[in-house]
């Protein structure tokens, strides 16, 4: 299915694994404000496809076509390195993990410690799915859940280094727009990346 490594498995869920060098978070440039951030995303999504891509979008097909009895929670796990190489050329790469949670009230959400005042700045960008998400929401929910998670993300990793809530403004739906289109499953469009999945951030 996923040809994703071992190590590159354990390093996705691993939530104290700390990046270093080139890979680190902190190590890299925020040189974005906002609308930057966004912007670069746009002109990386109207690029051609490298190989390495290809290669992620027929795997991430694959997946997407799995029969509903094929899918485990492992799943949108192992998709997300695919969906970084597609999506966010590899800038999500060892600088963000994803794991299962037992979550209350909302389906997922996308945090970081790394810019609050008082310090955390080892932590990762850390992207939790809510158990209900999993058992309760249709496939493409699901999968629109897993790109909304890492478009907050995204924007924490490159947008300038203040704490601040992820927002839903008009700059995210322009984004769901043309992630949705630069994966081209029929059945999964922007409004399951934003709408169904609002309950977003944290
Ligand atoms: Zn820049
Ligand atoms: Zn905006
Ligand atoms: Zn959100």
């Amino acid at each position: 299915m996923q040809d994703i490594g071992r190590e590159d498995l354990r390093i996705l869920q691993a939530r104290h694994y700390i990046p270093s060098g080139r890979d680190n978070y902190h190590g890299i440039r925020h040189c974005h404000i906002h609308a930057t951030a966004y912007e670069d995303l746009y002109i990386s999504l109207s690029r051609p496809l490298d190989r390495q891509q290809q290669q992620a979008r027929a795997r991430l097909h694959r997946a997407w076509n799995l029969p509903s009895w094929q899918t485990t929670p492992d799943l949108y796990i192992k998709i997300f390195n695919d969906l970084d190489l597609l999506l966010f050329a590899g800038q999500l790469y060892k600088r963000v993990c994803i794991s299962w949670k037992d979550l209350d009230n909302i389906e997922a959400s996308a945090l970081t410690w790394a810019r609050m005042p008082f310090g955390w700045w080892h932590r990762r960008i850390r992207i939790h799915l809510g158990r209900s998400l999993y058992l309760e929401s249709p496939k493409a929910v699901v999968w629109g859940t897993v790109i909304h998670e890492m478009l907050h993300a995204y924007i924490m990793v490159v947008e300038v280094p203040l704490w601040r809530p992820g927002s839903h403004c008009e700059h995210f739906w322009e984004a769901a727009r043309r992630l949705a289109a630069a994966l081209g499953f029929g059945g999964l469009t922007e409004r399951n990346i934003v709408t169904e999945a609002d309950n977003g951030f944290w």
